[in-house]
């Protein structure tokens, strides 16, 4: 029933679950993510192999859900929509030095995907694009008609729908399937065979001790020992005839019984794992409110996903300070050691204030950290704080991405993650008068 995800897939979900692990792996350049999407996954390939480590990541479609169950769209400007898309997998994810298994993660997942996509070419036409052959800034109709740097030419096809954001969880709901065939079944058979033994090893002492009555009777030749002894042995068949009955009834009964409790246990754990946004609710309509004077397409969902994408690369790179998006003066030394970073699905906002041009927001995200540390690997779930900052007189940009920014000085696009200031002119932005920056992170105390 479990079948691999395809990277020859004609949907673009398969095809990018699918790549994931020779992209993280290798290093492979994952052609259905969007280039920050690609950075992100490039500085995790790069922490990764300085820690000497090899990875499997592993995805294989299960029952619910396998169709994909799309959550619509969920925020859109001008020229670009993005939706979310669901479905259910089977997650196994390892940890590898000098061939030894250090570490390895099996469960019931839920795949989150958002898709960025056009409204139509035409729209997009002179929007900047980065060549995805030679790395060089240009519009899009330029490719379409032949990239100027290096002459090759994209069908829009190539260049939209990319997959701009993706996270893996615990999936709560079983199939029928696994329900039965995983957890009930399995313990109705376990206790129909503890009670089935169990009525063998009584019938058998009860047999035994006929057999030595019936062999003290002989010597005595006791007539009335005799017949109690018969009548044991008689009673011990009977007792192996209705236990085998009552194994099967009431072993069946029980072990279903039994599978219930252990698919509920599972579930109030892994709930308990899962964040509820409850606690941060006023503070989200407020801030939603807030950012829609500014930006009327501003959606806070849309906002998460960027806070913790902006929040993954700053764990995984190894000079956070190189990184275009942050201010702040170095980072946590114990974040040298992730290896791996996953949301937990919930960005919680604390405090929002203006200063002059600014707004500045104080968020908890709450994630699934996987470390290396001392030889060994291990899965955390922790909350980072971070401080973010944005001029209130710009307008949210949707397709706002640090490996192609527009120069405010003289209008050219670059990659900021290979230079820190214009190649062009020379000049140097401000990322927060463009998008958000983060001015502060570290582990919430
Ligand atoms: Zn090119
Ligand atoms: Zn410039």
């Amino acid at each position: 029933m479990a079948a691999e995800f395809r990277k020859d897939s004609d949907i673009i979900f398969e095809r990018f679950i699918a790549g994931l692990d020779d992209s993280i792996n290798n290093g492979e350049r994952l052609k259905d993510a969007d280039r920050d999407l690609q950075y992100s996954l490039h500085l995790q390939n790069q922490r990764i192999k300085r820690h000497g480590l090899t990875a499997s990541f592993n995805y294989s479609t299960r029952g619910n859900l396998s169709g994909g169950l799309n959550l619509g769209d969920k925020w859109r400007d001008g020229h670009y929509i993005n939706s979310v898309e669901v479905r259910s997998c089977g997650q196994k994810e390892e940890f590898f030095k000098d061939g030894k298994k250090l570490f390895k993660y099996k469960e019931r997942s839920k795949i989150h995907q958002t898709l960025t996509s056009v409204t139509s070419p035409e729209d997009v036409a002179d929007d900047e694009y980065i060549c995805p052959d030679c790395g060089t800034p240009t519009k899009i109709k330029n490719l379409i008609d032949g990239c100027p740097s290096c002459g090759n030419k994209f069908k829009m096809s190539e260049l939209y729908p990319k997959i701009s954001d993706y996270h893996i969880e615990p999936d709560f709901s079983y199939t029928y399937g696994e329900m039965f065939g995983k957890t009930i079944l399995p313990a109705m058979g376990i206790t129909t065979g503890v009670f089935l033994l169990l009525g063998i090893i009584l019938s058998v002492l009860l047999a035994l001790l006929g057999v030595l009555g019936v062999v003290g009777a002989k010597v005595t030749g006791d007539s009335s020992t005799m017949n109690n002894a018969m009548s044991i042995l008689g009673n011990s068949v009977s007792m192996f005839l209705f236990s085998g009955i009552m194994a099967i009834f009431s072993g069946a009964v029980q072990g279903w019984i039994i599978g219930t409790i252990i698919v509920l246990i599972r579930f109030a754990i892994l709930s308990s794992k899962k964040l509820s946004a409850v606690p941060y609710l006023g503070t989200v309509r407020q801030f939603e409110e807030f950012m829609k004077k500014i930006s009327p397409e501003f959606s806070y969902f849309f906002f998460a996903g960027k806070v913790m994408s902006m929040v993954k690369m700053m764990l995984l790179s190894d000079d956070p300070t190189e990184l275009p998006f942050y201010n702040g003066k170095g980072i946590n030394p114990a974040y040298k050691n992730v290896i791996e970073v996953a949301s937990r699905g919930v960005v919680g906002l604390v405090d929002i204030k203006t200063e002059g041009d600014y707004v500045f927001c104080t968020s908890d995200v709450f994630l699934t950290n996987t470390y290396y540390m001392n030889g060994k690997v291990s899965r955390v779930d922790e909350t980072v704080r971070v401080v973010m900052k944005k001029n209130v007189n710009k307008p949210v940009k949707m397709r706002f991405q640090i490996t192609g920014i527009h120069c405010p000085n003289c209008g050219a696009s670059f990659d900021a993650t290979k230079n820190k200031t214009c190649p062009y002119c020379g000049g140097t932005y401000k990322i927060e008068d463009e998008d958000w920056s983060i001015e502060f992170l570290d582990r919430k105390s």
